[in-house]
């Protein structure tokens, strides 16, 4: 027959089968069995257009991704014990994309590991276990990333925030402490770092580095003003630590006018972490750093990762880079982004609820609020389900839950931004008569 899965079945079997702390998106959540670049079909063949996940990168089921993955599947996939050229070729790849003075790479299964492994880069090198972080930040689901996750520790249930972690205010020139009628504001964000620093040399915890994701995407899809990551870098090697940037979400062309977040804050780190869409959808976390961090950590203790660098992995994550490249993606974030971010901000002039729109590229941010301006996460699940009835798929992220979160494959298109930005509008005007 060609019924389709049972879709409450699966449901009721999924919660008598797993933790009930795994959630699902969306009041109607979605089964989904087909992806095809930028749109997903669910058990009725019915199609989505996938606004929001930033894994499938070049897109969902890319024929060369398929191509590559069954071709290595048929001739070898072993581990970095063994010499092969796919390790090197998919190292130089990511090299020739970051600046001269990363140069060692470490391959392992997820952003979670490849972060957990930056502490102990970090730790090696300074001899120190003091981390700084921007607050409501999210690094992993281990030990080590949720201890440095505000986002995880921080929450009821959380275990608080670790004697070794200090946090500061995330650069948020929207709503935060400095805003955007401040030009200082880069600087007036980055001197928080300061008092941080001298927190944790007071409770016995030298500076080991400072971690942050480029861009803050769980804490609200936030664009720290320009120079801001500059300037704290400059404080924390001056105190003896080491940078971490966290590009999982941010990196690989997504930002459109720059291959990472970085570039955009005239900062170079000590360390990037990437994860996600490297692999677009095969698990691959890598770790890059300078020659001399490397040598810190190569104190006679081997480095493994049964699965980290596999020859499989590398073939995919090596093809994924290249089509970015071949298929100008990096461009057409650029492109897509300006179309939509001009779009949203037609709405904002149109809907008292929209507050802000910010983002660079394809990674952008809709702050939506009350008649007070206060953060409104009722109107934020409202639009976000209601763009799922109308088959538009798109997320909701921040410390209230309040700003949609839009961060689709790099393949959209014109079309669908125009359909993205007129259903949008529809479901805003339907907000804005039930305020009346
Ligand atoms: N860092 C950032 C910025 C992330 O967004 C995530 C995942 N959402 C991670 C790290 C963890 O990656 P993973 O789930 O692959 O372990």
């Amino acid at each position: 027959t060609h019924a389709p899965p049972d879709h409450a079945g699966v449901r009721d079997r999924r919660r008598a089968h797993f933790g009930g702390n795994l959630s699902l998106t969306y009041r109607e959540p979605l089964m989904l069995m087909r992806g095809w670049r930028h749109h997903l079909f669910d058990e009725w063949g019915r199609v989505y257009l996938d606004a929001y996940n930033n894994v499938p990168h070049v897109g969902h089921a890319h024929p060369r991704i398929q191509a590559a993955a069954a071709d290595q599947l048929r001739k070898v996939n072993t581990n970095t014990r063994y010499l092969h050229p796919l390790q090197t070729a998919f190292a130089e790849k990511i090299l020739s994309k970051l600046p001269d003075s990363l140069q060692v790479c470490y391959f392992v299964n997820s952003g979670s590991e490849a972060n957990e492994l930056a502490l102990r880069l970090s730790r090696a090198h300074t001899g120190a276990k003091g981390m700084i972080t921007p607050d409501h930040g999210y690094h992993g689901n281990t030990t080590g990333a949720v201890d440095i996750s505000a986002y995880k520790f921080a929450k009821p249930g959380g275990t608080g925030k670790p004697d070794w972690v200090e946090l500061v205010e995330v650069a948020d020139d929207y709503r935060g402490s400095f805003r955007r009628d401040d030009p200082d504001r880069a600087a007036h964000f980055a001197d928080l770092v300061d008092p941080a620093i001298e927190a944790l040399q007071a409770r016995g915890f030298p500076l080991a580095g400072f971690i942050a994701e480029t861009f803050p995407s769980v804490g609200g899809q936030i664009i720290p003003p320009e120079g801001y990551l500059a300037a704290v870098y400059a404080k924390i090697r001056a105190a003896g630590g080491v940078c971490i940037a966290d590009e999982v979400q941010t990196g690989l062309g997504r930002l459109g006018a720059f291959y990472f977040g970085f570039e955009h804050q005239g900062a170079v780190p000590d360390m990037v972490v990437l994860g996600k869409p490297i692999g677009n959808g095969h698990p691959i976390g890598v770790v890059i750093t300078t020659r001399e961090i490397a040598q810190s950590f190569d104190n006679g203790i081997e480095f493994f990762s049964t699965f980290g660098g596999s020859t499989l992995s590398c073939r995919i994550g090596k093809e994924v880079l290249d089509i970015v490249d071949d298929e100008g993606l990096q461009e057409n974030a650029e492109a897509m982004g300006t179309r939509l971010i001009t779009g949203l901000e037609g709405l904002a002039r149109r809907y008292d609820s929209v507050g802000d729109v910010r983002g660079m590229g394809l990674f952008l941010g809709v702050e939506l609020v009350d008649a007070q301006g206060g953060e409104s996460p009722d109107i934020c699940s409202y639009v976000k389900n209601r763009m799922r009835d109308h088959r538009i798929l798109i997320g909701s992220e921040g410390p209230k839950d309040n700003i949609l979160k839009i961060r689709p494959p790099l393949t959209i298109e014109t079309d669908d931004i125009d359909m993205i930005v007129e259903t949008l509008d529809k479901v805003l005007a339907e907000v804005a008569l039930w305020q009346s």
